[in-house]
């Protein structure tokens, strides 16, 4: 998977999340109302991809990173996450994220997680 610095913009979207092994990336709870608006929006996964992106992190990583999102099982690595700002800005991250977080501790930049919690 490509690796983006957090927060990297182009045009009107900017990239969250897209997290490689060799670059640290900022790690950090987050609170529960945060991951609740999160799950919501992967109802909404968009440009899905054939193949599955490893998680770069586990030591066993398996194709299509097993995850429960509102109940459900669903499985991450091929596709992605759009959510808007109130600045219109379009926020584009990896499906991973939401494992990225709750496995491996990531904390995206605040501007992410406030146009999370405003959507819905
Ligand atoms: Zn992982």
């Amino acid at each position: 998977m490509a690796y983006y610095p957090d927060n990297e913009s182009s045009g009107s979207t900017i990239r969250v999340g897209w997290l490689d092994k060799k670059v640290p990336f900022s790690s950090g709870m987050v609170d529960s109302t945060f991951l609740q608006r999160l799950q919501k929006l992967y109802r909404d996964r968009t440009n899905q991809t054939r193949g599955y992106h490893l998680c770069p992190f586990c030591t066993k990583p398996e194709f299509g990173t097993p995850v429960n999102i509102e109940g459900e099982e669903i499985k991450l690595g091929s596709a992605e996450i759009h959510v808007r700002d109130a600045n219109g800005q379009t926020f584009i991250a990896p499906d991973l994220l939401y494992h990225y977080i709750l496995v491996h501790g990531y904390c995206p930049p605040i501007e992410f997680i406030e146009a999370v919690c405003s959507n819905g």
